[in-house]
Formats: C-alpha cells, structure tokens, sequence
C-alpha cells in the first residue's frame, strides 16, 4: 500500500543505504536481510501531525510509544510550545519543563536543539517552533501586546529558526501568553514563516462554543500572512458539537479563495485532565492545599457551584460537562482509593445519596485534590465527519512514552499508545471496545485511504518530497502491520499498553521494531525544512 491512495498491489520492496531501490519483484543479494510481510500491509511509516514528544524524546530516544504504532516521524513543537528557542526570559521556563523529565537544557537556539535531538532518536522528527516560546523569550507572560521593538525581535527568533530547519510556526491560543496575542502579531510572524515555505499550526482560540469565530481567525492569518494553515486536533469540543459541517464548509470555501487548509485529528471521545481542573480558575488557585481548604467552607462551595455553571468563559472540555449537568460523561480515571475508579461521576453521586456538585466536591476534598477524569466532551458525529473530509490527517497530540522508566506514569491518555492502530480498529473495520466506554466502531473510511492521511497527506503538508511513498528513491520509513488484527489496547484506566498487529517498523531503511520487538536501533534524523528564502 503506497501511501497514494491507491488501491494495494503486491510487491517486494528493495532497500539499500536507507532508501527504497525497488518496487515490484525483487531478486535479493546474498547477503541481504529479508523481513517476511507476508499476509501483511507494506505502508510508509506513519507521520503524526501533532505531537508533543520535544522533551521526552531526549528522555527516552527509543520512542517505544510511537514506533510501536508505526510512527516514523513526529511533528514537533505543537500548541505554541517547543523546546527552542531557549534564550532570554524562557531561559528558565525552559529549564524547568525540562526538569520535570530530570533533563538539563544544553541548547539555545533551534538549531543547537535538532542537533541534541541528532545525538540518537529512534524516530524522524520535524519540528515547529512555538509562538508562545518565541514570546516568553522575549516578553515572558506579559499581558499585552509587543512593542515595535519587541515584535522586531519575535520576528528575528522565528526567522532564525526557520533557516535553521522548523517547519513552521505553531499556537496555542487558549493557553498564556498566546492567548494575550492578537491576531495582528500572529499575522506579522506569519509573514516570516511565508518567506520560508513553512506552515502556520494552530490551536485555535476556542474548541467550544467560540469555534467557529476561532476558526475563521486562523484561516484569516494564513490569508494575510500567505501562509498555509494546519488546525490542530480539529473535532469540536462540546458546545460546538454538530458544527463540524460548517468548519469544514469553511475549509474548503477558504481553500477555494487560495487559502491552503487542512486539519489533524485524533479519534479518542474522551480527554484527560485533573479532578481540580472541573473548579473555576479562582477556586483552583494556589495548589492542592489551598483547594481542600476552600471546599472546607459552604459558602465557598455555593460560589464554585454558581460560577461553574454560570462559566463565563468556556474552560477546558470537561468544564462544558459540567456545566449541561452532563456528569455521567465524567469518569474518575485515578484517585488515592480504588472505590471510585472507572465511575462515573452520576453514579457515584447516586451511591452516596447526595446532590451532584457535593458528590464532586466531597470527592475531590477526599483525595487531596489529587485524583484524574476523563471527560468524554467530544462528539462521534463530528469524528467521523471530520476524518471522512479529504482535509483531515492523523496527530495524535500526544507523546513518545514507554511503561517503564520516567514516562511510565503522569501522562494519562491512551492517545500517545494507540492513536493509529485505533483508526484502522474503529473507523476501517467499525470494531467497537466497550472498554473505551463510548467506543462505537464504524466503516467510516477504506484502508488505503486511512494510510494516506498517515503517510502522504502529511508529508505533502510538510514538503517531505522523500518521504510518506513506497516509491523507489523514497527513504525507507516502512511499516509492516496485519490489517485484520492491528489495533489500540490502551484504555484510559490502563493507558500504558502498546498496540497489536504492528509487525516490524523500519525507520530510514532500519528495522526498529522487528517481530513486534524494539531492537534499540536510533536511526532517526532531526529533519529540515529547505528554507525557500535562499
Ligand atoms: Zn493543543
């Protein structure tokens, strides 16, 4: 299956020095090493649009998570967020996310970055760079708009990063400081991108019910700017369920004025997020301590009540739950005691006899504010219509993790383990998991066509002229996988389990899963747009 879309033909694939020699019947040398395929699917290797592995692919290069899946290269860098620059005032905000993986920053700027990034991956990786980065090394959080000066030298950093090798510029417009940008500074920094062939992605400034002026923002920068647009995991959140008609009417009538638009996704109902981040941000302030504190008095209770109900500004996918009194979609994914996992919310309030918001705060006072949910607040309509759209490509936003080790807890999302598999299991097969809670399977798209919006589709979007085909010429980023059994087996109670049916995974011509096993082979390389700025 060559990645094309067209329909699968059966072929040998030669390989030599990392790149595909030959398509069709192959007579291997001597000494050549034969992988077996068959019964299976040859595809390209998977790109994943929208990731967020910066930091943890220097963690652990091995990127178990991602090229158990069939992930051959990874879009870096996404939501307004990259590892570099780290200079000026993200200096030490750089330093402390990297802390958290136990990591020193021994880079500056985006280049010094992908070389770091060189030392040994097992994964491609193309890398954004974030424009909340490039704004905390300048202005840190400052709420406000840039100077002239200031804006001078935004421009200069995302200039730099681009003949270094970034592929574009990313935002993360609900989170600070890209939500105190206007639309202005983002126009001017685009420009900068255009200049050198690179792309614009966005999470938008809302996902809920503001989508949709959200949405025409981003497609009006990339019109301003001359720059093509990438909307980041693209389905609609709740309170814009059902508008995914109109977003994509809007991608395809912006795209018939020259605007160039396309969308990733991923096709998981649920998200995860902390038992705290239900609260609104006044009752959430000052840590855990302070939250058990405040839920201590019933007049405190009553004002997060109101306020959550009222909530005047639409908070994280969860929130919107609640608010519609949707408490049944809430899920409690972990907690100091085993009792209340894996139910939900409703249920637990009924058990206890008590009215829902007390069930909430009750729970919430009697883990410490510590406890995890899952809200399912994405829609199945707008899934599927999203991912039948020609415009849509797979990103899973999440991470290169491992069970073991530092990654093998925190990150609670199945997404970074089974985002790809999935597909294949619920949308070309139409096999539901009842595990998942609301898993409803359905033929939605064919197997040829899946593998392009893997392969192909993204590497068109990032002009990866060589990779994303099995065509001769091409880099030898391979998958091999059983198209009747590969699928995701992490839940959102047991997010750490590598997917079936994935056979062998070869990235730049060297088998990095072999039988279903890592072979500890690094052949990854920090790939580099080609600057069209000369
Ligand atoms: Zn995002």
């Amino acid at each position: 299956m060559d990645g094309s879309g067209r329909l699968a033909f059966r072929a040998d694939v030669g390989i030599r020095d990392g790149k595909i020699i030959e398509v069709g019947e192959v007579e291997p040398d001597g000494g050549a090493d034969l992988l077996d395929a068959s019964g299976c699917v040859v595809a390209p290797g998977f790109i994943d649009m929208h990731g967020h592995s910066d930091y943890v692919l220097l963690v652990n290069p091995r990127a178990e998570s991602k090229v158990r899946q069939g992930v051959t290269t990874e879009v870096v860098g996404n939501c307004g967020g990259s590892a570099a620059p780290s200079l000026g005032l993200e200096e030490d905000s750089n330093r402390r996310n990297a802390a958290l993986y136990g990591l020193d920053v021994d880079w500056s700027t985006f280049g010094e970055y992908l070389r770091r990034l060189e030392k040994g991956i097992a994964i491609n990786v193309a890398a954004l760079v974030g424009h909340g980065t490039v704004r905390r090394c300048v202005m840190d959080l400052e709420e406000r708009a840039p100077t002239q000066g200031e804006l001078e030298e935004m421009r200069g950093l995302v200039d730099t990063a681009m003949r270094e090798g970034a592929f574009g510029l990313s935002s993360g417009l609900v989170y600070p400081p890209g939500r105190y940008a206007e639309t202005d500074e983002l126009v001017e920094l685009c420009r900068v991108v255009a200049r050198h062939g690179g792309l614009y992605a966005s999470h938008i400034r809302g996902e809920r019910e503001t989508m949709l002026k959200a949405l025409r923002e981003a497609i009006g920068i990339g019109e301003a700017a001359g720059v093509p647009v990438q909307v980041s995991h693209h389905p609609a959140k709740i309170g814009a369920w059902g508008r995914s008609p109109e977003t994509l009417a809007m991608m395809d009538e912006a795209a018939a004025r020259g605007v160039d638009v396309t969308c990733d996704m991923h096709t998981y109902i649920g998200g995860s997020t902390s038992l705290s981040a239900l609260l609104p941000p006044w009752a959430q302030a000052g840590g855990p301590e302070r939250i058990v504190e405040r839920l201590g008095r019933p007049e405190n209770r009553e004002r997060m009540r109101r306020d959550m109900i009222e909530e005047k500004v639409p908070g994280p996918g969860p929130c919107g739950l609640v608010k519609r009194g949707m408490w049944d979609k809430i899920v409690i994914s972990s907690y100091p005691e085993d009792w209340p996992i894996g139910r939900n919310m409703a249920e637990i309030a009924t058990e206890r006899g008590v009215d829902l918001f007390d069930a909430y705060f009750d729970l919430l006072a009697g883990s410490g504010a510590a406890g995890g949910v899952v809200g399912f607040y994405y829609n199945e309509e707008d899934i599927r219509n999203v991912l039948r759209h020609p415009r849509s490509m797979i990103g899973s936003d999440g991470y290169a993790l491992a069970p073991y080790g530092v990654l093998g807890g925190g990150r609670n999302h199945p997404r970074s383990y089974g985002t790809f598999p999935m597909v294949f299991r619920k949308y070309v097969r139409g096999e539901s998991r009842p595990e998942l809670v609301y898993d409803e399977g359905a033929k939605v798209i064919a197997l040829e066509e899946a593998v392009m919006k893997m392969t192909s589709a993204p590497a068109k979007r990032l002009k990866l002229e060589d990779r994303g085909l099995i065509k001769e010429g091409c880099y030898a980023d391979i998958v091999i996988f059983d198209p009747d059994t590969v699928a995701d087996t992490a839940t959102y109670l047991d997010p750490y389990r590598y997917p079936a049916g994935i056979k062998h995974v070869l990235v730049n011509g060297v088998p990095v899963i072999r039988d279903g096993d890592h072979t500890g082979a690094l052949p990854g390389k920090a790939l580099r747009l080609e600057s069209s700025d000369g």
